[in-house]
């Protein structure tokens, strides 16, 4: 596995490496450090040289240009009516390089003659003037004519292409070790600023190694005042770490209250059996006792469905859905309806049609009914009532009754798991204190937001605002 200190290192490199590959071409490019602008430049170097000084020393001989002209790596060679007035190479090579360059010689007078030259130099070397010079052999020529005490004179100026070759290698050669310093320089700069980025990284991997080999969950990582997405990742990490020990602390606390809860029916049940198994039991006792256990394993029939309840609500709950409000709550009315009517209470419905919310039907019936059914069960004498509205963009759901009430203190613990207001009151109602749990989680995973309202002994209103 390569690190990341690698990765980055490899990306910046590469990164520098382009960079610099890019930056010399364009240099190369822009300063025009090519064959045919070095050429230029060194031959108008040479000719502007020899120009000034002939204009400077008017006496000067042409025969004698060579000690005032540094010709080292150029060559010169001046002509005058078909004859050589000036050259500082050997005759032969002279001679040599002139003859390629022919012409027919039929002109009246001088000047004439060399309009006409050069005419038969453009036509013979058309490409000439798209380059400014001719190539001849391992020459490379240019051509300029000049007049010097009223007679006139051709120039021949060239450069050995070796040479020139050479300046351009020395030039390439100086641009590539610049680069190549450049390069280590900034990899070396750039390795020191990685590993300062990226420790803080290592030091948070050794501080989680601490904490996996540690069974302790309260255990958090250093926090580092660096000011940076580190630091932001510390302390999200020890976020989730809270939120990890919280659930386990949730889980634990659910298995023990879970096995209390299925321990109780469980004992009652045994404790029937216990009761008859070794005696002769009247017909009306064993019916006693098959109407107790019947209702103890209803009862844990009950606490199981819930339980699965609970931990399908974990993953297999879509919040894409849309439910009817209106619908659901009908539905669920009809289903209280004899238990409503056999405590005589007076059933108050307000409900709006077409109240589509953002919620899964089935869902949203456990919802309504868990509600209503609590509703029903600890009022004795009153009135339900069932609001249902639109309320700006959301929809309100109140279900209101005139029962026991619940005290400001347990208002925060009843959508607690098993949490069962004051034993005493509530006994005798059935219930196993897990319908407020679920409809609270199922209103979490809705994003739908739940509140009470209750006095003792006057009622209580459980309100839902849902999203439309
Ligand atoms: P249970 O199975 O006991 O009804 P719930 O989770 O549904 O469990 O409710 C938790 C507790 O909240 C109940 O035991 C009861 O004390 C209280 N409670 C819920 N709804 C009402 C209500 N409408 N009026 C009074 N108390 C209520």
């Amino acid at each position: 596995m390569k690190s990341v200190k690698s990765k980055l290192f490899i990306s910046f490199t590469s990164t520098i490496f382009v960079i610099l590959l890019f930056l010399s071409i364009i240099s190369i490019y822009f300063f025009n450090l090519n064959k045919e602008t070095r050429t230029l430049e060194l031959l108008d170097a040479t000719y502007t040289q020899m120009e000034d000084i002939l204009e400077d020393d008017e006496s000067l001989k042409i025969k004698d240009l060579d000690k005032y002209i540094d010709l080292r790596n150029q060559f010169l060679i001046i002509f005058k009516e078909d004859s050589i007035a000036f050259t500082n190479q050997s005759r032969f090579k002279t001679q040599e390089i002139l003859e390629q360059i022919k012409y027919e010689d039929e002109h009246e007078d001088d000047s004439k003659k060399y309009e006409d030259r050069k005419e038969q130099l453009d036509k013979k070397y058309e490409d000439y003037y798209d380059e400014g010079f001719i190539e001849i052999d391992d020459y490379v020529l240019t051509i300029n004519s000049f007049e010097k005490d009223g007679e006139y004179y051709e120039a021949y100026l060239g450069i050995d292409e070796k040479y020139l070759e050479q300046s351009l290698d020395d030039i390439y050669g100086t641009i590539i070790v610049l680069n190549i310093v450049i390069f280590f320089l900034l990899t070396f700069l750039g390795y020191l600023l990685i590993n300062k980025t990226i420790n803080p990284l290592k030091l948070i991997l050794n501080e989680l190694e601490h904490l996996q080999s540690s069974d302790d969950l309260s255990k958090r990582l250093k926090e580092n005042k660096t000011k940076d997405e580190f630091e932001e990742l510390i302390i999200s990490f020890n976020k989730m770490l809270e939120n990890v020990e919280n659930s386990v602390e949730n889980i634990k606390q659910f298995s023990s209250d879970a096995s209390h809860e299925l321990k109780t029916p469980l004992t009652i049940i045994q404790g029937e059996i216990e009761l008859i198994k070794n005696k002769e039991a009247s017909k009306e006792e064993l019916k006693a006792v098959i109407n107790k256990v019947d209702k103890e394993q209803k009862k844990l029939q009950e606490i199981i469905k819930n339980f699965l309840l609970l931990s399908r609500l974990e993953k297999e709950v879509q919040s894409n859905k849309r439910a009817s409000l209106d619908k659901v709550l009908f539905e669920a009315v009809e289903l209280n309806l004899d238990f409503i009517e056999k405590k005589n209470l007076e059933l108050i419905l307000e409900i709006e049609e077409d109240l589509n919310v953002n919620f899964d039907e089935k869902y949203l019936s456990i919802v309504v009914n868990n509600l209503l059914t609590n509703a029903v069960k600890y009022t004795q004498e009153g009135h339900i009532k069932i609001l249902a509205k639109k309320q700006n963009k959301n929809i309100l759901l109140e279900i209101n009754d005139s029962g026991i009430g619940i005290s400001k203190e347990d208002q925060n613990k009843i959508y607690e798991r098993f949490y069962r207001v004051d034993k005493a009151r509530t006994s005798m109602k059935d219930g196993i204190g897990l319908g407020l749990a679920i409809v609270k989680k199922i209103c979490e995973r809705f994003e739908s937001s739940i509140k009470v309202k209750s006095e003792i002994n006057k009622g209580s209103t459980f309100s839902i605002k849902f999203k439309a």
